[in-house]
């Protein structure tokens, strides 16, 4: 039989999503490419998820040293050395994308190595080739945004802080989205000087506020300096570093500026337009629930529509969009309960509704708070709080959100989310024999209502 198309589907972008619907659409006997011109595993595994969270690990070894001591041990001098760390996660992250390598061959997906670019509705240019497909999938995922400042040139986005040559002695991080709040305390916890630069009157918008406002205390009483309700005015040279004026009138001189103040998606000149394929004034891709897009065979999943920008949905979105290509039927994603962690100093996660969020869509909600100081630090002497909360609608009495910040909060919060998902209720919670001693077990002890209707 002679193939109308090269391909049954071709992707563009070798990311979470890409690399999940090019398998899942190899095995249900689909004939794939994918076309990555930058690294395989996309943002999350380069420049995101895996290296931040390594040196999240590297920048928590100051507390466990200083923790120390009130459980009987003198540790010696400690030194740190960010050209070992980064040499070290440079090697994983080499190892990883030999893993998604191994993935896709394996699969029986062909990778091209270039810049694919659409020119028509099934067809995509990578250099002076011409390859048609059935389907397309654009996954390109976003792109570090920089606001428009004087000398913002001389200041690095997340993609430039996993390869530093040095340790900056002194950091000024702008934005309080999850990078700059991770970035902020990755840097603290290494040693340097940190400002966090946020434009409204809180970080992490979004988020339950009893959590924004004790994350905030936390880092304070770390040593990060937080400057809220102030922009960056600008960025000037100095000598080896750089100094930066806020609009409070502040000035600091820095080693470092990091701008964190969000991602955009990387559609510009991919050939969209071309396509006829739509996109909303941000950029991002349009899509329906299926993940297709204005054009019925051009799907897009991930970043690159701006929904929920976290990489797991990224893999649920590519798989069911290669499901509704290939599958027996249409698969859509559920963005409901969608849990997510902040992985700040310390950490923060969350599932299901804010305290806000409850209130706006069911009136009245009850809330269950515990505050307290983990066991751990009775004997360390740290002064950190853990604060663990239950948002529940009173007359179904189902819990709409579970919200957490302390040590290993998204550990705990992932099997909350298997409860919400399930629409467990306060009285099932209740029910639910706690691990003792774990900080895990408040989440079913929690008898007294803090604040109702
Ligand atoms: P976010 O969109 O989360 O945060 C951007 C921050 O920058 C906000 O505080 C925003 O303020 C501020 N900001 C935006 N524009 C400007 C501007 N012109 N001047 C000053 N401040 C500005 O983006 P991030 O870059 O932190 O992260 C990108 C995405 O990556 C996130 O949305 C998240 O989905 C994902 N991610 C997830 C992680 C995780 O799951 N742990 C980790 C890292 C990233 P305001 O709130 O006022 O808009």
């Amino acid at each position: 039989m002679v193939q109308k198309y090269d391909y049954d589907l071709f992707v563009i972008g070798a990311g979470s999503g890409g690399v999940r619907a090019s398998r899942v659409a190899a095995q249900l006997g689909a004939r794939v490419a994918v076309a990555e011109e930058r690294y395989l595993g996309g943002t999350c595994v380069n420049v995101g998820c895996i290296p931040k969270k390594l040196l999240v690990y590297a920048s928590e070894f100051s507390d466990a040293f200083a923790d120390a001591a009130g459980f009987g041990w003198t540790i010696g001098a400690s030194r740190f050395d960010w050209g070992a760390l980064i040499a070290n996660k440079d090697k994983e992250i080499a190892r990883l994308n030999g893993v998604y390598e191994r993935l896709l061959t394996t699969a029986g997906v062909t990778i091209i190595d270039g810049r694919a670019t659409l020119l028509d509705a099934h067809t995509v240019a990578i250099g002076s080739e011409r390859i048609t497909a059935r389907y397309i999938l654009v996954a390109v995922g976003g792109w570090p945004a920089a606001p428009r400042i004087p000398g913002a040139e001389l200041a690095i986005s997340s993609n430039e802080a996993f390869h530093l040559h040095a340790m900056p002695e002194r950091v000024i991080v702008v934005g309080g989205g999850y990078i700059g709040v991770e970035f902020a305390g990755i840097f603290r916890g290494l040693g340097a000087e940190v400002t966090l630069v946020h434009r409204g009157d809180l970080f992490l918008r979004g988020f339950d506020d009893d959590l924004r406002a004790a994350l905030a205390d936390e880092m304070r009483k770390r040593g990060v300096a937080l400057r809220f309700n102030t922009l960056l005015e600008r960025i000037e040279k100095r000598g080896a570093g750089v100094r930066a004026t806020l609009t409070n009138g502040e000035t600091i001189d820095a080693a470092l500026v990091l701008l964190a103040t969000g991602r955009r998606p990387n559609t510009h000149g991919l050939g969209l337009e071309a396509a006829g394929v739509k996109m909303d004034g941000a950029g991002a891709i349009v899509v329906d629930r299926h993940s297709r897009t204005s054009v019925e065979n051009i799907f897009a999943v991930g970043d690159v529509t701006n929904r929920r920008n976290l990489t797991p949905v990224a893999i649920a979105e590519g798989r069911a969009a290669a499901e509704t290509m290939f599958g027996k039927r249409a698969m859509a994603v559920d963005y409901e309960n969608v849990p997510s962690a902040v992985f700040s100093h310390p950490p923060i996660a969350t599932v299901g509704l804010t305290e806000m969020e409850a209130r706006a869509r069911f009136g009245a909600v009850d809330i269950y708070k515990s505050s307290f100081r983990p066991l751990k630090h009775t004997l360390s002497g740290r002064d950190e709080r853990t604060l663990m909360k239950l948002v529940v609608e009173p007359k179904s009495e189902r819990v709409l959100g579970c919200h957490m910040i302390g040590a290993d909060a998204g550990e705990i919060i992932q099997g909350l989310a298997v409860a919400l998902q399930c629409g467990a209720t306060k009285r099932q919670f209740d029910a639910t024999i706690g691990i003792h001693p774990t900080a895990a077990e408040e989440f079913v002890t929690m008898r007294e209502k803090a604040a109702s209707q």
